[in-house]
C-alpha cells in the first residue's frame, strides 16, 4: 500500500491505493482500506526504461578508455579484458535495476567476435538473473572499423603492427550474422528478446542493411542501430549518399515502427519528419553526448515532429552511476537551455515522462501496455523514498511532479518489481548480489589485464593518426573501388 502515481505526467497521485497482482500483471488497483494497514513511506510510479545501453560491467572509465571525442574514444574500448559475460552484463544490468530500470536495450558489443553466441547466453542469464527485460541487439558490422573511409594510408603510415591487426580482424559474414540471430532466439523468454543491431551506416555495409531490413518484415523482429552520433558520421553520410542517408535507408525498407535509432544528434528537420512518418523511435543519450562531446540532440524538434523518443545512458551517464532519473532532468534542462528566451518547455513534461517511461520501454518489448500502473498492464513498478523526495516540503500534500523533475535520483529508488517480482528491495537488487558480482568481474579482468602488455605509446600513435585522417577530411574521400583494396591488403600480407 502506498501513494500511487499511476501516470507520470498524465494524472496527479493519489492514493494511498493497494495494487492487487496475478500472474505477474496488475489485477486491480483500489484505495486502500483501513484494515490494509499503515501506509508505507513511498511512492509507486511505472519502472524506467533504458532505450539504450551497452551492458559494459566494466565502466570505460575503469579500463582507461577516457572521455573524448566519440572517433577517438571508440578506439580506446579495444583495452576492455575479455571477462565472463555474465559477470560483464550482471554487474552493469543489477546497477540498472537499482536506479529503477526495468527494461533496457542492450547493443552488444563482442568481446570475442567467435564467441557471440556463448556471450548472449551469459548476457540472457544474467538478465533472468537480475530480473529484467533486456532487448539483446545482435551487433552486425563489416566496413570501416578503424576509421571512417578508407584506412589504407593510415594503416601504412602506422606501420606494420596496425597492418597485422587489420589482418587479424575476423567479422562475420552476414549469413553468419543471420543464422546467430535465430540461434539466440532460442533463449528468448520473459527477460530476454532478440532484436537485430546493425551498428550504425558507417559500419555497416548497404547490402547487409538491406538484407535486416528485410528480415525484420519477415520475422517482425525489431532493429537497433546507431545514427548520426557526431558530426563527423554526418559528414562520412553526405559525402556519400547523393539525396542523403536517411532517404536511402527509406529506400531500402529500414525505415519502420520496428526500427530504433540511437543518438540522432545530426538529424535534420525533414529527415526527422519522414522518421516520423515511419513511425521510427528516437534514443535521445543526453550524457553520453557531453562526454563524447557529440552535441545536443534537437529533442524539442523531435518532439514537434511527432518523432518518438525515449532515453539511454548508453553506458554513459553524467556521473558514470547509470542514474536513469537524473537523466531525465539532464535531457530537460538541455532541452530548455536549447531555446533561451522561451517560457515554454521545449519537450513538455507529459512527453518528457512518457519518454522514460513509455515509449522506451516500447523500443524494447512491444507495446504490452506497461509503463503505466493500470488494471491489464504489466507489474513493472518502481518504489521512491518518498520522505527523502518530499520531506522537505511545506505543503503536506505537493505536486510530486516537480520533486521527480528537480532532485529525483538513483538515491530514492528503494524497490522495483518487474512482472510482479520483486528484483530490487531496500535499495539492493534481490536477485544478485551486486556488489560480490562487481567485485567477481573486477578481479577477473585485473587477472586478464595483468597478462596483457600495455602500449600507451602505441595507443597515442594509432590516436594520432585518427586524429589526423579526420582533420585533414579523409572521411569525405570516395571510397575506394572493393577490387583495389583487395589488392592493397595482398600486398601488405607479402611485407
Ligand atoms: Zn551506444
Amino acid at each position: 500500500m502506498a501513494r500511487l502515481l499511476a501516470r507520470p505526467g498524465h494524472a496527479a497521485a493519489i492514493g494511498p491505493c493497494v495494487i492487487e497482482i496475478d500472474g505477474g500483471m496488475i489485477r486491480r488497483i483500489r484505495p486502500a482500506a483501513p484494515d490494509d494497514g499503515a501506509p508505507l513511506p513511498v511512492l509507486a510510479m511505472p519502472a524506467l526504461a533504458d532505450a539504450h545501453d551497452h551492458g559494459r560491467g566494466l565502466r570505460s572509465l575503469a579500463i582507461g578508455a577516457a572521455d573524448a571525442p566519440l572517433e577517438l574514444w571508440i578506439s580506446r574500448l579495444g583495452a576492455e579484458p575479455v571477462v565472463d559475460p555474465y559477470l560483464r552484463a550482471g554487474a552493469a544490468f543489477a546497477r540498472l535495476a537499482e536506479s529503477g530500470v526495468c527494461a533496457v536495450n542492450h547493443c552488444h558489443n563482442t568481446q570475442d567476435g567467435r564467441a557471440l553466441l556463448e556471450e548472449a547466453r551469459g548476457v540472457a542469464r544474467a538478465a533472468s538473473a537480475v530480473g529484467i527485460r533486456v532487448g539483446f541487439a545482435v551487433p552486425f558490422a563489416g566496413r570501416n572499423p578503424l576509421v571512417y573511409g578508407d584506412e589504407r594510408a593510415l594503416l601504412t603510415a602506422l606501420g606494420p603492427r596496425a597492418q597485422a591487426e587489420a589482418a587479424a580482424r575476423r567479422g562475420r559474414t552476414l549469413e553468419e550474422g543471420l543464422a546467430l540471430v535465430e540461434r539466440i532466439a532460442e533463449l528468448e523468454g520473459p527477460c530476454f528478446s532478440v532484436q537485430y543491431g546493425p551498428v550504425g551506416p558507417q559500419w555497416v555495409e548497404d547490402g547487409a542493411l538491406r538484407a535486416i531490413a528485410r528480415a525484420s518484415a519477415e520475422t517482425g523482429r525489431r532493429v537497433h542501430m546507431h545514427l548520426f552520433e557526431t558530426q563527423t558520421q554526418r559528414d562520412w553520410a553526405d559525402a556519400r549518399y547523393e539525396g542523403g542517408l536517411v532517404a536511402h535507408l527509406d529506400r531500402i525498407g529500414l525505415l519502420s515502427d520496428r526500427l530504433t535509432l540511437a543518438h540522432a544528434v545530426w538529424l535534420r528537420p525533414d529527415e526527422a519528419e519522414l522518421l516520423a512518418e515511419r513511425g521510427v523511435t528516437i534514443s535521445l543519450n543526453p550524457s553520453s553526448n557531453l562526454r563524447l562531446r557529440s552535441g545536443l540532440a534537437p529533442a524539442a524538434l523531435f518532439h514537434r515532429a511527432g518523432l518518438g523518443f525515449g532515453i539511454g545512458l548508453d553506458g554513459m551517464s553524467l556521473d558514470d552511476d547509470d542514474d536513469m532519473l537524473r537523466e531525465v532532468r539532464l535531457l530537460r534542462h538541455l532541452a530548455n537551455a536549447a531555446q533561451p528566451g522561451s517560457h515554454e518547455e521545449a519537450i513538455p513534461v507529459p512527453a518528457l515522462l512518457d519518454a522514460a517511461f513509455v515509449t522506451g520501454r516500447r523500443s524494447i518489448v512491444g507495446d504490452d501496455g506497461g509503463g503505466r500502473l493500470q488494471a491489464g498492464a504489466p507489474c513493472d513498478l518502481m518504489l521512491l523514498d518518498l520522505p527523502a523526495l518530499a520531506g522537505d516540503v511545506l505543503d503536506p500534500d505537493p505536486d510530486l511532479i516537480p520533486l521527480l523533475l528537480g532532485r529525483a535520483s538513483r538515491r530514492h529508488v528503494r524497490g522495483m518489481m518487474v512482472a510482479g517480482r520483486m528484483v530490487v528491495a531496500d535499495g539492493a537488487c534481490t536477485g544478485v548480489d551486486r556488489p560480490a558480482i562487481e567485485q567477481a568481474l573486477l578481479s577477473q579482468a585485473r587477472d586478464v589485464a595483468a597478462r596483457v602488455a600495455r602500449d600507451p605509446a602505441w595507443q597515442q600513435a594509432r590516436e594520432e593518426g585518427i586524429r589526423r585522417f579526420y582533420a585533414y577530411n579523409h572521411h569525405l574521400l570516395p571510397d575506394p573501388d572493393p577490387e583495389e583494396a583487395k589488392k592493397h591488403h595482398r600486398r601488405d600480407d607479402r611485407r
